[in-house]
């Protein structure tokens, strides 16, 4: 069995015979040039964040070689990846595209089918095509960063613009926003606020959507629907196409900022805070995709192992916990909701005075002074990324186990007070019965929340590995029982969730298969990505 540290056999695509693969290689290096196709029989490593490897996930809840890539491929334009779509369909070889592969807690840069071709478009294709400071909105290739983003528009001094970034800002924007990830100014929902895409379809055509499809348009990134139906919505979450172009909307500065950070004492506190945060982020008083996060999150936030603090087996006990954040600067506490208020001074007063009123009428509630807090305080990451500015402190908590990787169960509901409850005993109740800690954080926005719970685990402890798996599963079983599905999910259970959305005999994921049979003939384009197979792997043994 090949490991970490021995050189290892390149994986085939299954169905293919080893040398008709080599030779098939061979002629795409013909085609993009022989250091744009590597082949993957090194040692795998995971590296770390920002090294991270494009060859498997690197925080893998299965066995380092399930799910692998048999080679990778750095196209430098769309026509090239029109090339490599061609010679995938001639053939029959599996390609999985990635931007940057950063897809950490969901598979990071590993493809659903072992032996699949990972074609790496951040590599070569990482220009920023346009910013445009008139109309606020940009044209990115997939290999643009948040940092790199942000960066660009610092050093053009465009003081009036500002991004929008997830927890981390290593990821590509592009890659983000099309697998519909979040950050955490007004405009958190980054799907919401793309506009535009290219696309290289699995047969190897070109289109642009919305505007883009208006030869001479000047109005791409601003106007987002076009004419006709609204095709956007199938390139997100699917393996319809690979995207080699988006425009996205950039953000006004709103002439001044202020993060707020409030603690609640206990646990029971959920049911009622959050009947005060619908009404509040409705109506934009509470403006931004806020945090509301559980303790334990919080104390590991700090970067400490866990057996800094305990070194027993199990969930970590509560009173640990509580002593824990009891001896940090902001104190003990159960919930803390970080949130920023925008504008100027006297339109944040207005805003704070409200939300000031209505969290303290949770009693025991708790604002908490920045002036106090030492300068490595996650209440400053939380501050920065608010404000758009890419950070990678969220990183911490992931030492919480050694070897220490995070794998997400991410469900969407309401901003009710009895859903939250509901979803925290779950998964509460869940976690004790795989004695893992329990890092629940709702990420509230506009009329919904995202419930993220990460699993941190040991990726070298099969035992950890199989428990955290387990607890996912039942998680999303029960929850699905009980009326909840995931936003988005990891890989390894993407066939479990879209189980999920069954109604009416499965007709979404019929139409879904519809749609990927007729835009995918051969099933050469990412099979299996968030449950749709194409016919020729259909039923076959391939899900999950
Ligand atoms: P990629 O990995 O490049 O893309 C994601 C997926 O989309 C790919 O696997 C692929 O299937 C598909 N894809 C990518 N590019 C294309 C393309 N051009 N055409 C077709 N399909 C494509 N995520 C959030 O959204 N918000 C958070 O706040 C957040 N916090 C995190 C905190 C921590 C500590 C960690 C470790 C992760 C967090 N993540 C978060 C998850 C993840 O890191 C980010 O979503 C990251 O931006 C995704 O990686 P990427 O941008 O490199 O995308």
């Amino acid at each position: 069995k090949p490991t970490k540290d021995r050189q290892r056999l390149p994986v085939v695509p299954q169905g293919i015979e080893r040398e008709d693969f080599l030779a098939a290689l061979a002629e795409l290096q013909g085609q993009i040039g022989d250091e744009n196709v590597e082949i993957n029989d090194k040692p795998l490593k995971d590296g770390w964040y920002m090294e991270h490897p494009n060859t498997h996930d690197m925080m893998t809840i299965l066995d380092d070689e399930e799910l692998v890539a048999s080679a990778v491929v750095y196209p430098s334009s769309t026509e090239e990846v029109q090339g490599i779509v061609q010679w995938a369909n001639k053939h029959h070889v599996p390609i999985f595209p990635i931007s940057m592969g950063r897809n950490l807690g969901y598979g990071g840069a590993a493809p659903r089918v072992r032996g699949s071709v990972t074609v790496d478009l951040g590599k070569r294709m990482n220009k920023i095509l346009d910013i445009n400071p008139e109309d606020y909105t940009c044209l990115l290739e997939p290999g643009v960063s948040f940092y790199a983003l942000y960066d660009a528009i610092q050093a053009k001094g465009y003081d009036h613009l500002w991004i929008d970034t997830p927890d981390l800002g290593g990821g590509s924007v592009l890659g983000n926003t099309i697998d519909r990830g979040v950050g955490y100014t007004p405009y958190g929902d980054h799907w919401a606020c793309h506009s535009g895409l290219e696309v290289v379809l699995p047969t190897g055509e070109v289109i642009r959507t919305g505007m883009g499809a208006l030869p001479g348009n000047n109005t791409w990134q601003s106007f987002p629907y076009g004419f006709g139906p609204y095709s956007d919505g199938i390139f997100s979450q699917s393996n319809y196409g690979i995207v080699t172009k988006m425009g996205m909307t950039l953000m006004p500065n709103p002439g001044g900022y202020e993060s707020f950070m409030y603690t609640f004492p206990n646990e029971e506190d959920l049911a009622p805070l959050m009947e005060i945060i619908r009404p509040l982020r409705i109506s934009m008083i509470l403006e931004n995709v806020a945090q509301l996060r559980h303790v334990t999150q919080s104390v590991a936030a700090r970067g400490l192992p866990r057996s800094h603090f305990f070194s027993g087996t199990g969930p970590i006990p509560n009173d640990i916990i509580h002593a824990a954040a009891g001896e940090a600067p902001v104190g003990d506490h159960t919930w803390a909701y970080y949130g920023m208020a925008y504008g100027p001074p006297h339109i944040r007063a207005h805003k704070l005075a409200i939300v000031d009123a209505e969290f303290r009428k949770i009693a025991g509630a708790s604002k908490v002074d920045p002036a106090g807090l030492p300068a490595d305080e996650y209440y400053f990451s939380r501050d920065r990324v608010a404000a758009g500015v890419p950070d990678i402190h969220e990183l911490r908590w992931v030492n919480w186990a050694p070897n220490g990787a995070h794998i997400a169960f991410s469900p969407v509901s309401p901003i009710r007070g009895t859903d939250a409850t509901k979803l925290f005993a779950l998964g509460k109740r869940l976690h004790d019965r795989y004695g893992i800690d329990f890092f629940p954080a709702f990420c509230v926005g506009l009329r919904e929340m995202h419930l993220i719970v990460e699993i941190v685990f040991d990726r070298d402890d099969p035992e950890r590995k199989q428990a955290a798996l387990d607890c996912l599963r039942d998680m999303i079983d029960e929850a699905a029982e009980m009326g909840y599905g995931e936003y988005r999910t990891h890989l390894v259970l993407m066939d479990q969730v879209a189980g999920t959305y069954s109604w009416n005999d499965n007709a979404l994921m019929k139409f879904n298969e519809k749609l990927k049979d007729a835009l995918d003939p051969n099933g050469i384009l990412a099979p299996g990505r968030c449950g749709i197979w194409p016919k020729r792997y259909r039923g076959r043994g391939w899900e999950m």
